[in-house]
């Protein structure tokens, strides 16, 4: 390694550029680990469907034109696949443009646009979700297209591992805007807590695949709330629900940094 050592006893100043200097070397270093296990990750998650794809071709090509069965079933498996690996693609630019998106930006009016937001999951997925908010009015300077996609992520999560009632709320104090989502579904293992947040976690892989998680919605959310100097935290406990909060700073707001 290149790191450099100076004993302790050195000259102060020289023992605290070292210090700092590693410290460097051991962000650049974490950081380039993590590109390279997203690009290993990444090939795995296109790889699957890439190999359906195939075999389905070459089973089609074999017995397509003497089974109409074979054909039936080769045809819905290489769309299905292709709309797994569109959606994948899609995904992946979306957490590209978050990095480089402009966040100095007009404040947004945030309890009418959860009123409005909130609505439309109510009648598609006839569920009772609750909004609890004490002021009338909080003003948080963020995209209102960004804000609708850490909704729908949670949302979408909430209904997707709960069967009652969800609850969103809204928090201002004096440092932080948050907002919450919070079911009483079945919750996430306390050994897998701590990855939900990372891309491509699923904590069930097999009920993953058939629900269509890619596991990137939340990973996808952080990046949302790092790039506004924000973050996130999952509390849960199994078989008692799931609470997903994404708390932003009032302060320092042009500090919003790209992430790490
Ligand atoms: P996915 O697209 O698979 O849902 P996410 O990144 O949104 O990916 O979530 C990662 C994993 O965290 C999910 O696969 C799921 O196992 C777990 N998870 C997320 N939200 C909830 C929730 N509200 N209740 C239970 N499990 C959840």
């Amino acid at each position: 390694s290149k790191r450099i050592d100076v004993s302790s006893n050195s000259k102060d100043e020289i023992y605290e550029l070292s210090i700092t200097f590693n410290e460097m070397l051991d962000r650049i270093e974490s950081t380039f680990a993590q590109q390279q296990r997203f690009l290993a990750d990444v090939s795995h998650e296109l790889r699957t469907p890439l190999t359906v794809i195939e075999s389905y071709a070459n089973l089609l090509r074999r017995w397509g034109s003497k089974d109409p069965e074979i054909q039936e079933e080769a045809i819905r498996e290489i769309k299905s696949e292709a709309e797994r690996l569109r959606q994948l693609t899609e995904s992946l630019l979306d957490i590209a443009t978050i990095e480089r998106e402009n966040v100095n930006l007009a404040p947004l009016e945030l309890v009418s646009f959860l009123k409005k937001s909130i609505k439309p999951f109510r009648h598609v997925y006839q569920r009772n979700i609750r909004l609890q908010v004490e002021k009338r009015q909080v003003f948080y300077p963020i995209s209102e297209q960004r804000l609708k996609q850490l909704l729908v992520i949670f949302l979408d999560n909430a209904i997707k591992y709960s069967e009652k009632e969800v609850l969103v709320w809204l928090n201002e104090d004096q440092d932080f805007v948050e907002m919450g989502v919070k079911d009483k579904g079945i919750g996430i293992p306390e050994e897998d807590l701590p990855f939900v947040l990372d891309r491509f976690y699923r904590v069930d892989k097999v009920r993953n695949r058939s629900t269509g998680g890619k596991g990137l919605g939340l990973s996808i959310a952080n990046s949302i709330a790092s790039r506004y100097g924000g973050e996130m935290e999952v509390k849960s406990s199994p078989g008692q629900g799931t609470e997903v909060i994404v708390r932003f700073p009032k302060e320092n707001l042009a500090g919003a940094k790209p992430m790490a």
